[in-house]
This record gives C-alpha cells, structure tokens and sequence, in this order.
C-alpha cells in the first residue's frame, strides 16, 4: 500500500502569487528533461501516473505542487538542460524556482541525475539555487549501469556535490533506492520548520 495514499494533484503554478500558502513541509524535484524524475516521483509516491499530470500540454513549464498529506507537498519543477529551451522560457521560471528557495516550508531538493550522464554544471546551478538547503541526488536509471560504473559514480557524484547534497543510486524500473529516498522525503516533510536566523 502507498505511504502517501492520499496524495493529490493540487495547483500548477504561473506566478508566486499562486503557490499555496507557506505552512507545512515541502519538498522540490528538479532535473534535467529525460533524466528520470517522473518517473521517480511515480515509484517513490507509488502512483503510476502522478506526475504525468505535469508533463501535460501548458503545465510543463509551470511549478506543480501535489498534497502528500495535509500540509505536505512534492513540488515538482521544470525540467531544465535542453539546449533549445528559449532563453525567454528559462528567464520566465527563473524567479519563480528563487521564490520557491526563499520560501519557509521548502525543506530541501530532490535532485535526480542521469546515471548516464553523472553530474552536470546545469545540475550543480540547481544545488546553488537551494540555498543551503539540503540537497538529495538520486542517481536515476542506476539498472543501465554495472557494479562498477555504480561504485565510480557514487564516488565521482560525491566528490563534485558541496556539503549539503547527499546522493543515492536509484532505479524507478527495477526498484533500487526506493526505500531509501522514501525515508529521506519523509524525514524532510516530518522536520519542524527552523526559525529563520
Ligand atoms: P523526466 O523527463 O525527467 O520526467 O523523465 P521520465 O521519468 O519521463 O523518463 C525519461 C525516460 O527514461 C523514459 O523513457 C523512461 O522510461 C526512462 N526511465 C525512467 N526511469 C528509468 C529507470 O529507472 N531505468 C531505466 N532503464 N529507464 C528509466
């Protein structure tokens, strides 16, 4: 049975204007396109097509929050990387992921990697983007790769990632990490905000 059985679609947002209100626990997903993160939010939630809702036409460049439980949100970002994503698009949601940063619910970032692709620079302007939050990098699709390409990832994703980024192997299709990366969402979403210093 799913841990979130009551998880549900809440609002895509345009604009900080239409984020909810900011009380509760969150937690954002980001990634490059194609690196797995719907996927990962599907096994990790387990609902098969959760985050097919923001992959639909006109959401895909919005923020899509989802209630996990009251007060307890997935935020689910753009996916970024794609060379050919208008400047215009990525200037668009810029502001939009800073206020996302700034807000007091948001308690760190799921950052999900292609196994394949390791670490990128577009990946670490994420990790600077949360603002010292915490950090955890799943490196999706982590079935592609053999004993030894995982033991060398795991160790190249560390040395590169700062202080506050933890990492993890993961697989949505052949089911590695999940428990893993479900008890780091859920240790997250379950913290008492910290007062702000
Ligand atoms: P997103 O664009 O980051 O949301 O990525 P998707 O979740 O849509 O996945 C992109 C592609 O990678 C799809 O073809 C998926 O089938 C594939 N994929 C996702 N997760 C896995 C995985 O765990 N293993 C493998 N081998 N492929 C995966």
């Amino acid at each position: 049975m799913s841990r979130f059985p009551d998880i549900r679609f809440m609002l895509s947002a345009a604009a900080p204007a239409q984020f909810p209100p900011d009380v509760g626990g969150e937690v954002a997903f980001a990634g490059r396109s194609n690196a797995g993160k719907s996927s990962a939010i599907n096994a990790i939630t387990q609902r098969r097509s959760l985050a097919r809702t923001s992959k639909t036409p006109g959401r895909t460049q919005l923020l899509n929050f989802f209630e996990l439980a009251p007060e307890r949100r997935i935020v689910d970002l753009p996916g970024y990387g794609y060379a050919d994503v208008p400047q215009q698009e990525r200037s668009k949601w810029a502001p939009l992921i800073d206020a996302l940063a700034s807000r007091d619910s948001l308690r760190g970032l799921f950052l999900i990697v292609d196994s394949r692709r390791g670490v990128t620079a577009a990946d670490e302007e994420l990790i600077e983007w949360a603002q010292g939050k915490p950090v955890h990098v799943l490196l999706a699709k982590a079935d592609k790769l053999n004993r030894r390409e995982c033991t060398e990832l795991l160790r190249n994703a560390a040395q590169r990632l700062s202080v506050n980024a933890t990492t993890q192997l993961f697989s949505a299709h052949e089911k590695i990490g999940l428990e893993e990366a479900r008890r780091v969402l859920e240790l997250w979403l379950e913290q008492k905000n910290t007062p702000a210093t």
